[in-house]
Parts: C-alpha cells; sequence; structure tokens
C-alpha cells in the first residue's frame, strides 16, 4: 500500500540527515578519479553496499572499458524513471591530504562531494523511503557510472539503452547557484587536431623544414573564429603544443578544442567548418580526430519535469525553484537526447564544483532529498507525462 501524499516531507528526511552525512562521508573518503581503474572499482564498492541498503537488493556490476559502473533495474516490464548518477571525481589520488573531508558549521567538503556524491546519497535514501513506504519501483533504473568526468567513453551506450522510453529521467548532477535546477544543458563537442611538418636545423638549413608550430599558429585562428557569440556558441582551442628543442624546426604540433552549443545545427556546423580548415604553410598537413561528445539538452526537454517539480517543492514548502541553461555537460544531454524528458542538476546544493571551495551546504540535503522522492512519487503514479 503507498503511504498518504505528504510522507515525502522534508522534516523526514532531516531525520535521516546523519544517516546521510555518514554516507557520504564513506563515499568521500574513497577517492575516485575517472581514469583510475582501480580507484573506480574500490569506489563502486561502496556505491554497491550503500545501494543495497537503501534499495533492498544488490546492484549489478557492469565493467566496461575497465570502467565500474553499478545497475538497479525494477521489473522487467516498461521503463518509467531513470534515476542517474556518477561515482567518479576529477579530483586525483591523494587529494584528501590537501581536501580532507570535513564538516563544519553546515558545510561538508571533500573531493567530489558536491560533484555528485551527495547526489548519489541523496538518491539512495529518497528511494529507501519510496520503498519503505510500499511505493511499486518497477519500471525504475538507477544508474550510477564511474566515466562522467572524462566524458562517459564506457557508458554513454548505457546510459542510452536505460533512458530509452522512460517518461523521465532525473540526474541527480549538483545543483546550479543557489540551488536552481539545470533545466538547460549545452552540448559539447572535442577535437584533437594535429599538425604535421618537417623538422630542419634552425640554424643551418631552416628553409629545409615545414614549420608545424607557425601553421598551428594559422589553426589556433581559424578555430577560433568559428565561434559565434549570437548563438551562444563558443570554440576554445585549449591544450597547444609544439617542437622539440629551440634550434629545430618543429616537425609536429598539436591542439585540443571545447566547442560548446545550444542546438544540434550549431554542433554541426562547428563539425563540418572544424574538418574543411585548410593549411596556410606550404607542405603542412593536418589530421582531425574527436567530434560532438554529448548533444544539447534543450530546456524543451525539462520543461515539464521542471514546472511538476516546482509544484513538488511548493507542496515542501521549499524556496521556489529556479531553472537555468549552463554551459557544462552532463549525461542528462545523452538522456535528452534519446528524446526522454529529463531534468538534471537534482542533487547537492553548495558549490566549488571542480575547484578547491568545492562544499556541499548540508542543511539542503534534506530539502532536496524530498523534492527527488516526490518527483519520483509523481512518475510512478503516472502523473507529471508532458
Ligand atoms: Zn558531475
Amino acid at each position: 500500500m503507498a503511504a498518504p501524499a505528504g510522507a515525502l516531507t522534508t522534516a523526514r528526511f532531516e531525520a535521516a540527515l546523519p544517516a546521510m552525512l555518514a554516507d557520504l562521508e564513506q563515499l568521500v573518503t574513497c577517492e575516485s578519479p575517472s581514469a583510475d581503474r582501480a580507484a573506480v572499482a574500490a569506489s563502486a564498492e561502496v556505491v554497491a553496499r550503500q545501494g543495497a541498503a537503501a534499495l533492498g537488493v544488490a546492484g549489478e556490476r557492469l565493467v566496461v572499458d575497465g570502467s565500474t559502473h553499478l545497475r538497479w533495474r525494477f521489473g522487467a516490464g516498461r521503463r518509467r524513471a531513470l534515476v542517474l548518477g556518477h561515482h567518479d571525481t576529477v579530483w586525483p589520488l591523494g587529494s584528501l591530504a590537501t581536501h580532507p573531508w570535513s564538516l563544519r558549521d553546515g558545510i561538508a567538503t571533500g573531493p567530489g562531494c558536491f560533484d555528485m556524491k551527495a547526489g548519489v546519497v541523496q538518491a539512495f535514501h529518497a528511494l529507501a523511503a519510496l520503498r519503505a513506504d510500499g511505493h511499486d519501483l518497477d519500471g525504475v533504473t538507477v544508474l550510477v557510472t564511474g566515466d562522467e568526468e572524462i566524458g562517459s567513453p564506457s557508458s554513454e551506450a548505457l546510459i542510452r539503452q536505460e533512458a530509452r522510453g522512460c517518461d523521465a529521467a532525473f540526474v541527480l548532477e549538483a545543483s546550479a547557484d543557489g540551488g536552481a535546477l539545470k533545466t538547460g544543458r549545452k552540448g559539447a563537442s572535442i577535437y584533437e587536431i594535429e599538425v604535421h611538418g618537417r623538422a630542419a636545423h634552425a640554424g643551418l638549413e631552416p628553409e629545409k623544414g615545414v614549420n608545424a608550430g607557425i601553421e598551428l599558429a594559422h589553426q589556433v585562428l581559424a578555430i577560433a573564429a568559428l565561434a559565434d557569440p549570437a548563438q551562444a556558441t563558443t570554440v576554445t582551442p585549449s591544450v597547444l603544443r609544439a617542437g622539440t628543442t629551440t634550434n629545430t624546426v618543429p616537425a609536429s604540433a598539436g591542439l585540443a578544442v571545447d566547442v560548446r552549443v545550444l542546438s544540434v545545427a550549431e554542433q554541426d556546423r562547428v563539425d563540418r567548418a572544424v574538418r574543411a580548415l585548410r593549411t596556410t604553410v606550404a607542405g603542412a598537413r593536418t589530421t582531425v580526430s574527436g567530434g560532438p561528445n554529448r548533444p544539447p539538452l534543450s530546456p524543451d526537454s525539462s520543461a515539464a519535469l521542471f514546472s511538476l517539480a516546482r509544484e513538488v517543492a511548493g507542496r515542501l514548502g521549499l524556496p521556489p525553484l529556479e531553472g537555468v541553461t549552463v554551459g557544462g555537460a552532463s549525461d542528462g544531454n545523452f538522456t535528452a537526447g534519446e528524446g526522454v524528458p529529463t531534468l538534471d542538476g537534482l542533487g547537492a546544493v553548495g558549490g566549488g564544483a571542480h575547484a578547491d571551495d568545492e562544499h556541499v551546504r548540508v542543511a539542503e540535503m534534506p530539502g532536496r532529498t524530498a523534492l527527488l522522492a516526490g518527483l519520483l512519487a509523481t512518475v510512478l503514479e503516472g502523473g507529471g507525462r508532458g
């Protein structure tokens, strides 16, 4: 039997806060940089334990290209809701020495606390409460991946597969400023451009060389010019390298490019333009690798769920929810790309993602947990379909 509406209150999760913080401490103190497969596997064990306790069943460990992802799938029938998070972080092993776990004056700190281990904790506690109240979780999939921070190369297919056909995807990424939900996200493309020239002695016979560094300079300016501020399209040459020694004409050079777009049309325009770039230095060649990484999450994808979230927040007595479009992409871009209504930024309130001042405002955790629980309860009861 489902409990009466209103049982999923903020007060209920305030009572659970000490347990939530204990879970968060366990997760944060198990470091999990995306590229360190062993560390991510160890972190997955902590997530698996907490998930099993919350959900009442063991999750599946899915190891893809060495990265460990966890999945809980309820029921075999129609998919209704995907609850999506990640347990990897951008913080290298040893970060705890300089950024230790701490809990002081209502602020929790530690590597990955905000992005997004607190979100994982909130999701498990929301689902545990639904289960305790007898809600039928059939059709719910919980997916906690281990490579989001490097663009989800090994989990993208899994995320898309689990999202397909769902009524809603709830993404537990950290919120924007002041707890705002991420109702739009730019799409992202990543390129590596390799410039091939020819080495020569810079003193004896520089004219025999083909200077890949000079060609790189032309490429950098041409690529930067592909940005379109009117469309909010940014094209940023980021990592640059060229040459070997001071007295050698560089035989090779390379650059990395970060592209952010609001529309697929812009993503395609920039992709075509990058591939069509000509060289300027005689004899130089370029090769392009990479391309579109995540499609944009358009506000259309989140509008119905966002108005539902505002309604639930109102019922819970939470401050009115804001929604913002942000430049950073997440796995929510993939679920929206599958045509699934997606609400992102449902995780922790705080700040400093990927930065020294990363922190979580602990007092907001119960309200955020209640918000997710309320959203899930509504979607599972068949409401809120846009
Ligand atoms: Zn994240």
